[in-house]
């Protein structure tokens, strides 16, 4: 059968069969073209950092933007980064393009400075970034290079890796924080949340995850657990932000809970780096 391979392996001593169907073939078939895909995209400078402004209630001000990173595929059609990913952490291809992007975070970093607009940046993290002191000491490079003050740019990181009992991830974890790095917790609430985390690595700032905020208003439960996990933060003396607010009457609601950021297609959707310039200027004077 063409769509049909045969893997054999050793396994406890005996000859396993392993039969890959057509639907898995496809799997692999796709994984191995978008691998290859993001390797030449980088190679024809196809990915983009859009930023989305973050505001601090309190202030009444965008004080931060968090960068996310936008591939523009064959120069068209926009790929999500919830497709690639995944992909390119699974073919190390994240840390060529972590370091991509971070170059550029810390570019637009001193575009705005120089604007008179200063910022603090959010900069996504993935695990395989953990696994090597070299590519933190990357990172640092990249950052020293343009001088950039480390107390602005926060690594935003999940608690599965927070969780993982690995050294080298917390050599790299220490290394980034002695230096002056600052660390949030993202996606908050969807992992183990293990609370003992919170305390061993303690954190700038804590993302409470969009499917809790979705539920705002709409659950008592989800009220309660939105209302207890900010406490609970600025308790421990983390910040905390709501990420995916969509509506006035969460904006409202989370205000009223003492929450201290709110980033969401509500105020502002991710941008390019131009448009959220303006964006951030068009803010500033209108207040
Ligand atoms: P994340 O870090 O949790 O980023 C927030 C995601 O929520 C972004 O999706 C953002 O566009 C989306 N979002 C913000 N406000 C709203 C809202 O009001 N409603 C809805 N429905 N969505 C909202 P995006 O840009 O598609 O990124 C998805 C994920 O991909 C990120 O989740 C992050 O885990 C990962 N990612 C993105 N850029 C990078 C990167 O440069 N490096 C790494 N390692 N991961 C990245
Ligand atoms: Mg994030
Ligand atoms: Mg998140
Ligand atoms: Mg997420």
């Amino acid at each position: 059968h063409a769509d049909r391979a045969k893997f054999e392996s050793k396994r406890s001593g005996r000859n396993t069969l392993y039969f890959f169907n057509a639907s898995m073939r496809n799997e692999a078939d796709l994984y191995i073209e978008l691998t290859s895909a993001i390797k030449a995209g980088l190679q024809k400078d196809e990915f983009e950092v859009y930023y989305q402004p973050i505001y601090d209630l309190r202030q009444g001000a965008y004080t931060r933007c968090e960068a996310l990173m936008r591939w523009r595929r064959g120069g068209k059609d926009m790929v999500s980064p919830a497709d690639f990913i995944p992909v390119a952490e699974q073919s190390g291809l994240i840390i060529e393009l972590g370091a991509w992007l971070a170059d550029e975070v810390f570019n637009c970093y001193q575009i705005m400075q120089a604007a008179g607009l200063p910022m603090r940046f959010s900069i996504n993290r993935s695990a395989q970034e953990f696994s090597s002191l070299r590519h933190t000491q990357h990172f640092m490079n990249l950052q020293e290079k343009r001088d950039i003050p480390t107390h602005d740019i926060t690594l935003e990181i999940t608690e599965s890796l927070l969780m993982s009992d690995n050294r080298t991830k917390s050599d790299n974890f220490q290394l980034l924080k002695e230096h002056g790095f600052l660390f949030s917790i993202d996606d908050f609430g969807t992992g183990y949340s293990a609370i003992n985390y919170l305390r061993s690595y303690p954190a700038e700032t804590l993302k409470i995850d969009r499917s809790f905020i979705w539920e705002l208003g709409k659950s008592e439960q989800a009220d309660v657990l939105v209302r207890v996990i900010i406490q609970l933060a600025q308790a421990l003396g983390i910040a905390v932000v709501a990420e995916g607010v969509e509506t006035p009457q969460q904006l409202e609601l989370l205000r009223d809970m003492g929450c201290d950021y709110i980033q969401g297609f509500y105020l502002a959707k991710p941008m390019p780096q131009s448009e959220f310039k303006d964006f951030i200027r068009d803010a500033v004077a209108a207040s």
